[in-house]
């Protein structure tokens, strides 16, 4: 059996961290499989769904490389498939037209939350003989089993089992010929041969009505497997300060694909202690039966830290084509600047996001004025012959980092000070600050002119 799974988002918001999760591992279980993974875009919420969401979701599973092999299938193009189905099920006597208005509906209701019961159809239409009223448009209703028990075999939750009788006659299509989600679901499931339904678990309920609407259309059912959901770190509802943002929103923060994509992995599922692995060992890996049964809890610090590891074994050439757009935000041409991947290659053991790698390059590309703190601290009578004297060093030396470097050490001897008496005073003349790496490192990269240039422009404000 070739396996096929899907993705079905509903394109009612961006692709959120629960909802890629979700495609990744249905994309995973396809991959390892060596099945497909299709792509369903749910839209039959005609008020909610936009054309903006559809093309954030897109976005969102480009950018993760979650490529599909079928779709995107989009729900409303099927509409005459729906109508046919339904047609069928109307001339089989599984399905009939419900007349009941909403005002009906509501009383029923009323009376049910009275008499101390559960709120459901009470099959009015099911087998009536009324004649139906006019200017009603009816809703289509399937005629759910009256008795026995629906089961299946959830492939996360194990054995689920529910009571016919607690199921009521749900709709198929609304009054406006629009299908339901559970009804174009279950098509869209046999029409694609889907054998592995991988969704959220706030779906769990609906899967006993949809498998009552598969065997009533003689079909397979496919293999159920609900993922717990995503709790914020805080151990509620995922929310936005908390995780529940587009994923694209972690591609402007500066975090990598493919640790995004890990951490996601990392959520609810595990291979033993694994934290950092690649992609291919993620579909070699996966397993429905590795998926935790507890809700999985969102933590920004581990996607930090794991965006961390994979910066450090990135290419150069590609963080550097990375963190240029940032460094443009940031006002901060790198053309005619020091070579942006020796820059990056320098920084990236430092920080842990793209973003952060930007902030901490822009001082090779335009001078940083120290706060004033800073100035008071570091530029100091006692500081000034000193910089002074390096600063005419500078001018001769062979601008390589371990002459640079001597030079420094050399100076230190004649003063007879600490080296960082001599390396902190140059690096926030040079950069502003006091966190970076090794100054003879920075002074190399930024090149003799520049680091002369902005050593003379500071050394005319100290005391003295
Ligand atoms: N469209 C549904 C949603 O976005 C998914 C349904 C499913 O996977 O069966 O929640």
């Amino acid at each position: 059996m070739m396996v096929r799974t899907r993705f079905a988002p509903s394109p009612t918001g961006y692709l959120h961290i629960g909802g890629a999760r979700t495609a990744l591992f249905s994309w995973a279980y396809a991959r390892k499989h060596g099945g497909k993974f299709i792509l369903r875009i749910e839209d039959t919420d005609l008020e909610r769904s936009t054309q903006q969401s559809i093309q954030a979701i897109l976005d969102g599973m480009a950018w993760l490389g979650l490529d599909y092999d079928e779709g995107p299938f989009y729900q409303m193009q099927r509409l005459a498939r729906y109508h046919e189905i339904a047609e069928q099920l109307l001339q089989n006597n599984q399905a009939y037209y419900c007349y009941a208005t909403k005002e009906e509906l509501e009383q029923m209701r009323e009376q049910q939350l009275a008499a101390g019961l559960k709120p459901r159809y009470d099959g009015r239409w099911r087998d009536s003989k009324q004649t139906p009223p006019a200017g009603v448009k009816p809703v289509l209703r399937f005629k759910n089993p009256l008795d026995g028990y629906v089961t299946f075999n959830d492939q996360i939750k194990g054995k689920i089992t529910v009571a016919n009788n607690e199921l009521d006659d749900l709709v198929l299509l609304r009054g406006d010929g629009v299908p339901t989600y559970n009804f174009s679901v279950v098509i869209d499931d046999l029409d694609m041969n889907i054998t592995h339904v991988i969704r959220g678990d706030d779906h769990v309920n609906n899967t006993p009505r949809q498998i009552n609407i598969l065997k009533a259309l003689g079909a397979t059912l496919p293999e159920y497997a609900h993922v717990p959901m995503i709790l914020g770190a805080n151990g509620e509802r995922l929310s936005k300060r908390h995780g529940a943002v587009s994923v694209m929103q972690y591609h402007e923060d500066g975090y990598l694909p493919e640790a995004l994509l890990n951490y996601l992995a990392r959520l609810g599922w595990s291979h033993g202690d694994e934290e950092i692995f690649s992609r291919e060992q993620l579909v070699e890996w996966f397993d429905l039966s590795a998926i935790s049964r507890s809700p999985a809890k969102f933590n920004p610090e581990k996607l930090h830290w794991i965006n961390q590891q994979y910066l450090k074994i990135t290419d150069n050439t590609r963080l550097a084509g990375l963190v240029t757009p940032f460094l443009a935000k940031d006002d901060c041409p790198t053309n005619g600047g020091p070579n942006l991947t020796q820059v990056v290659d320098l920084l990236k053991e430092r920080v842990n996001t793209i973003e952060e790698l930007a902030d901490a390059a822009v001082y090779f590309y335009r001078p940083l004025e120290p706060d004033n703190e800073l100035k008071a601290q570091h530029f100091t009578a006692e500081t000034k012959p000193i910089m002074t004297g390096l600063l005419e060093k500078f001018r001769h030396i062979e601008w390589t980092r371990e002459i640079i470097h001597q030079e420094i050490k050399a100076a230190a001897k004649e003063h007879d000070v600490k080296l960082p008496k001599i390396a902190m005073p140059l690096r926030v003349m040079v950069t502003g600050e006091v966190h970076t790496p090794s100054i003879d490192a920075v002074l190399a990269l930024l090149g003799r002119e520049e680091t002369l240039a902005r050593m003379n422009s500071h050394l005319s404000s100290f005391p003295g």
